[in-house]
């Protein structure tokens, strides 16, 4: 019998029950809700039901909170002052475990999931937002669910499922200097397309992978969905271990061995195969900037913007050309002579300890010459950053050193982008209006967004961290 994948162990342990034209029931292990998952509760309350597994079941709010202040009206439209607050009622009616506004523990759900120990290798994990995602970098099944089946997990511990392919990106070789998880997976999209992993779970794989520390893998996973696919994965190793050992809601003692020995049997089996694979030489990737509106639209910051003449595929041309139009760019530009307006340094993808601290060793000892916010992923990212000076060094660089949430990623609390204005973004969307009407995205890493924050353009951060 041949071998089977990591995404097959768990998927295998996990369905319920089988209908006709692929459908499987899958149970939930364990389910995130943010402030955004409101409506699941009130459709609970109008139905008269409970939460099924309150224990299993964790909320925190991101989207829809302040950053410029502890006080949850410090926000233009009184509604997400609403919404952030209903939380609290939903989760106390419910049972629902509360990371609430202001404690330690509050954050970007996707942040405080595998922070808390949450989240786990083998476990399927689900949550009301697309960039669920993140949680498989530590080795388990998870997917964003949309509004009505949040409220269909509540109140069963369950969700019906098609079981996608498997396809495995191996990323050989050594990533260089200023190189992170945020240019692998834009490289990767690159080179996959945006809608390459359709209809796939993704495992990533390869020497590269093996190296990305877990914040990298998290980062890497998280945006997964913008290559099309709604799970992202990564074995579980020793560097996913010695992240999950002694965390609030991680096995411990006898429990925590049981576990290990389990998790350990997880990685796909040598002679498994995958439905697609791809290939991607880790060596060769260099800081990566996306010029349009699609991650898949991206180049390293040492070229320029291609032109949309040399493209064979005329839909693929006409897009192109319409991104540059919405975008204010003109082809063959050199991506360093891109000036950006705002700086964003937050949201899933990368606000965790590691990518402020990339960002601090470039803003150390230089001054912001654009407005620059970082917020940090959650309340500990937080204490943590400020434990060790990080804060000090931004705002001694000008930057703005706010509260943990969504922030500048979707803009639901205020904070957005002027139209016409460019950012250099750490966040996972660059779609047209992501960051405000008329706002215009461009992704990068923690460092790159620190080296646009001090220079003003988009600049190769190795120039300035050389020595
Ligand atoms: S930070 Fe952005 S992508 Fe992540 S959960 Fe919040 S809004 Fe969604």
């Amino acid at each position: 019998m041949a071998g089977k994948t990591l995404f097959e162990k768990i998927w295998d342990r996990h369905v319920i029950a089988e209908r006709e034209g692929g459908q499987s029931l899958i149970y939930i292990d364990r389910h995130l809700c943010h402030d955004g998952s409101f409506n699941a509760f009130g459709q609970l309350r109008e139905h008269g039901r409970t939460v099924r597994r309150p224990k299993q079941t964790f909320a925190t709010p991101d989207h829809y909170t302040p950053t410029k202040s502890a006080d949850l009206r410090d926000v233009p439209d009184p509604r997400a002052t609403e919404i952030s607050m209903a939380i609290d009622e939903n989760c106390e009616e419910f049972g629902v475990t509360l990371f609430p506004w202001l404690d330690e523990r509050q954050g970007i759900a996707h942040v405080v999931g595998p922070e808390q120990g949450i989240t786990l290798p083998g476990i399927v994990l689900c949550c009301g937002d697309s960039h669920t995602s993140t949680h498989g970098a530590l080795g388990c099944i998870s997917f964003g669910i949309g509004a009505s089946e949040v409220a269909h997990v509540l109140a069963t511990q369950a969700i019906w499922q098609r079981r996608p392919k498997t396809m495995r990106i191996t990323v050989d070789g050594k990533l260089g200097f200023g190189v992170s998880g945020k240019d692998v997976i834009i490289a990767i999209i690159r080179q996959i397309s945006a809608a390459g992993g359709t209809g796939h779970a993704i495992e990533y794989a390869g020497s590269a992978i093996r190296d990305l520390s877990m914040e990298g893998r998290l980062t890497l996973c998280n945006m997964t969905i913008e290559a099309g696919s709604r799970i992202g994965m990564v074995a579980p190793d020793t560097t996913t271990l010695e992240y999950i050992e002694g965390r609030p809601y991680a096995p411990k003692g006898a429990a925590w061995d049981k576990a290990v020995d389990f998790w350990r049997e997880l990685p796909s089996d040598d002679d498994a195969t995958f439905d697609t694979e791809h290939t991607v030489d880790g060596n060769a990737i260099a800081p990566m900037v996306t010029w349009g509106n699609s991650p898949q639209w991206a180049a390293p910051v040492t070229e320029a913007i291609p032109e949309p003449s040399s493209e064979a595929d005329t839909e693929k041309r006409a897009e192109m050309e319409a991104t540059l139009d919405y975008m204010d760019l003109k082809p063959g530009t050199r991506i360093d002579e891109i000036k950006v307006d705002k700086v964003f340094i937050g949201s899933c993808t990368n606000a965790r300890i590691e990518d402020l601290r990339s960002a601090a060793a470039v803003a150390k000892g230089r001054r912001a010459v654009v407005s620059t916010l970082i917020s940090p992923g959650s309340g500990l990212v937080k204490k943590q950053a400020e434990a060790e000076g990080l804060d000090k060094i931004f705002t001694d660089a000008g930057m703005e050193w706010r509260l943990p949430g969504c922030s500048m990623c979707v803009g639901m609390n205020g904070d957005l982008l002027e139209p016409g204005e460019r950012s250099a973004s750490t966040s996972n969307r660059n779609f047209r209006g992501r960051q405000g009407v008329g706002s215009r995205t461009h992704l990068v890493s923690p460092a790159m967004a620190a080296a646009a924050a001090v220079t003003g353009t988009f600049t190769d951060v190795r120039k300035l961290m050389e020595g």
